[in-house]
């Protein structure tokens, strides 16, 4: 009996998922660095336009190596299709401006990654497409924000940079109440920890630079969900706007997924134990970490994630003493990256958010104290005394 891949546990999936051999039987996945294909004759050419004949046309369109990516991550998430793009961003962006026409409304979570909030706050208003922010943790904001003409929410659970999470089963039901598809942003949680797609999501967006990666070389992103509304909404703004992913990086990312499962679980133990000796330390108001019992959402995440992730956040008293906490640290590094295995901290006031006016980042409850941290594969006992030795400093 030939093997189903679907059959397959979740570290099967990722190590061979997708993989397509050529003739050549070679192991590590063939890196295509070819921009067109050639057709046998002009009839094979014009069935492939046609699309009456499967194949590669042109690399903005596919490349075997993106479609091994493609595929892999698409059996991983449990998605009926996967697009890789240039960037988190680039999918971000297709994955909202697919659903939506100028006359159309759009609700997203108030608390997003800086970019993202760009889009939906400048972005998409250049367009006609009218937006409103929400309160992602309260399903009675996502209800009362719907008007006849919303046609996506947005939302990113754990949320950047305060981790809040949003119970997405429900939240999904309220955008199929109004007619309106559901995407979420799902790079905190990765793909290890939470299946947006099942919790009732329709679309979920990566930035692949982030664990997907995971150590720190390319930028990457995917579009995943069910294979009509890829191909009604997507597959041409994918084609003809041109987002698409490098195959050098798609042959990187597929390396990237082979070790995900390892690299995100050792990440999350150690995340776990310098959330607790962050929490347990006087200098540290106040510790939001999605494996802790104490996190505001403990219950929501329960339902619906396996795993509290690589990122800890937390409040100093004020900018100053995040600061003197981050330019004490010797092994984690100052930097906005994340899901690397190099840990890294920063100051989101005056980074990531930066852009923000200061009373929207006080209204999404970013405080000028507040300090993110993406913990990597270092040893926890060495992290554990710089962060200690940060914290004491701070
Ligand atoms: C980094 C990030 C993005 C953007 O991804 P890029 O690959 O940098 O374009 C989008 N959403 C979230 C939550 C991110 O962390």
């Amino acid at each position: 009996m030939a093997e189903d891949p679907k059959d397959w546990q979740l570290e099967t999936r990722l190590v061979r998922g997708g993989m397509a051999r050529t003739a050549y039987g070679e192991i590590s996945e063939a890196l295509f660095l070819t921009q067109s294909f050639a057709y046998e004759s002009a009839e094979a050419a014009n069935a492939r336009f046609a699309g009456d004949e499967p194949g590669f046309i042109y690399q903005r369109f596919g490349n075997p190596t993106t479609q091994m990516f493609e595929d892999r991550l698409a059996l991983l998430e449990g998605a009926e299709t996967c697009r890789a793009t240039a960037s988190g961003m680039a999918a971000v962006q297709v994955a909202l401006s697919g659903l939506v026409r100028a006359g159309d409304h759009v609700v997203a979570g108030r608390a997003l990654f800086g970019s993202c909030r760009w889009i939906v706050a400048d972005w998409l208003p250049r367009f006609g497409v009218e937006t409103t922010f929400v309160d992602p943790t309260d399903p009675a904001a996502w209800r009362a924000a719907v008007r006849p003409n919303t046609k996506a929410f947005l939302v990113e659970s754990p949320a950047n940079p305060l981790l809040e999470v949003t119970p997405i089963a429900e939240v999904a039901e309220i955008a199929h109440a109004a007619g309106a598809k559901l995407v979420v942003d799902n790079v905190f949680a990765t793909p290890i920890y939470q299946k947006p797609l099942t919790l009732g999501a329709d679309v979920v967006v990566y930035s692949a630079t982030k664990h997907i990666d995971g150590q720190g070389r390319v930028l990457g992103g995917a579009i995943l969900g069910g294979a009509k509304l890829i191909e009604e909404s997507y597959k041409d703004i994918l084609r003809h706007t041109g987002p698409a992913l490098s195959p050098f990086n798609a042959w990187v990312l597929l390396k990237g997924l082979e070790t995900l499962e390892l690299r995100v679980t050792r990440q999350t133990q150690t995340a776990g134990r310098l959330a607790d000796q962050i929490a347990d330390h006087p200098k540290a108001k106040k510790v939001v970490y999605c494996g802790r019992p104490d996190h505001p959402q403990a219950n929501v995440i329960a339902a619906q994630m396996s795993g509290g992730g690589n990122v800890v956040a937390f409040d100093l008293d004020d900018q100053a003493a995040a600061w003197r906490f981050l330019n004490a640290l010797e092994i984690c590094d100052i930097s906005n990256n994340l899901g690397d295995a190099k840990s890294m901290a920063t100051h989101p006031w005056t980074t990531t958010n930066r852009s923000m006016p200061e009373a929207d980042k006080l209204e999404i409850g970013l405080t000028p104290g507040w300090v993110r941290m993406s913990v990597g594969l270092e040893s926890a006992e060495d992290l554990a005394r710089d962060v200690a030795r940060a914290l004491d400093a701070a």
